[in-house]
């Protein structure tokens, strides 16, 4: 990722990629408290345009707040920024990568006395979990590890040591050949993907997990307005393992991994095994939503 051509917002200003470097001894590489987010641009019939950047540009605020860490730029500066970036770049369509950690002024816990640096990467990124995932579903794995209690990390930050978590969860589900895992919380009901947030069908109800130990996904939020606009019931209540298994159909939620049907969990097939009909109308909604052919939300779509 660190040696090819582009720009990288770097404190301000657009730097050559390949001089967008810190120091080995930043306090965020040893004790992991970064925040950052995943953000997208789509290429649009107007030019590209950045998906809900308010929103995730907000939730990059809401995580420093949680950590104390003092963003030294405005909002509006972040977005702007964000827009600066594909622009600099050239990109039509592409994921885009905030991140806000500390600097290398001192060793120890406290973060006290450490700067706050904040960067912007951007680049071309395909479907996360492929594009034969997004067509004929992926096949997931319960995990052997619990997501973060509510009292461990946050989980409204999308903080960087949080996914250590996740890395494990991904690593155990992919080493033994599925596409994702899907995590418990500490008391064993469903939370959330590595990376996800989860939806399942059943009886023509659409349900998410309670969204307690998960991240407050801006990509759920979406599909909750556009399965509510397209006529469904959206709950939320605490979901099993079982209650998965049982469903008529499942979907993961993302930026990264958009609108991702799940064909099996655990080895068992969920509803007939492929992309259901809810999930197909949802995911075709969302896609024009993203790539500016729904004048309804327009208001989510920010043109660089
Ligand atoms: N949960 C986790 C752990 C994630 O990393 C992500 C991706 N940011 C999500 C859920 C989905 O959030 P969003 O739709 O805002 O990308």
């Amino acid at each position: 990722m660190a040696d090819r051509d582009g720009f990288i917002w770097y404190d301000g200003k657009l730097v050559p990629w390949r001089e967008a470097n810190t120091h080995v001894l930043t306090h965020s590489l040893h004790y992991g408290l970064a925040v950052f987010e995943g953000v997208r641009a789509y290429k649009t019939a107007k030019g590209t345009a950045i998906y809900r950047l308010a929103e995730h540009t907000q939730r990059l605020l809401n995580s420093a707040r949680i950590y104390m860490m003092d963003i030294p730029y405005a909002k509006d500066v972040l977005m702007e920024a964000q827009k600066e970036v594909v622009r600099a770049n050239k990109l039509e369509s592409c994921y885009l990568r905030p991140i806000a950690f500390y600097g290398s002024e001192k060793m120890g816990i406290s973060t006290v006395g450490a700067t706050v640096h904040v960067a912007i990467a951007a680049w071309p990124w395909g479907a996360y979990l492929g594009e034969e995932g997004l067509e004929k579903g992926i096949r997931v794995k319960t995990s052997s590890y619990a997501r973060h209690h509510v009292n461990v990390t946050m989980p409204r930050a999308k903080l960087a040591g949080a996914y250590t978590n996740s890395i494990l969860a991904n690593l155990e589900a992919t080493r033994d050949g599925y596409d994702e895992a899907l995590l418990l919380d500490t008391q064993g009901f469903v939370a959330e993907g590595s990376g996800e947030n989860l939806f399942v069908v059943k009886d023509g109800v659409i349900l998410e997990p309670e969204i307690a130990s998960a991240l407050t996904g801006i990509t759920r939020d979406s599909v909750i307005r556009i399965a509510r606009e397209l006529g469904y019931d959206v709950q939320s209540r605490r979901l099993t393992r079982d209650d998965i298994y049982l469903a008529d159909e499942a979907f993961f939620t993302g930026t990264a991994a958009e609108v991702t049907p799940i064909r099996e969990l655990d080895n068992r097939v969920i509803g007939e095994g492929r992309r259901g009909p809810v999930t197909s109308k949802i995911q075709a909604r969302f896609f024009d939503v993203v790539g500016g052919r729904a004048p309804e939300y327009e208001s989510w779509l920010a043109y660089v």
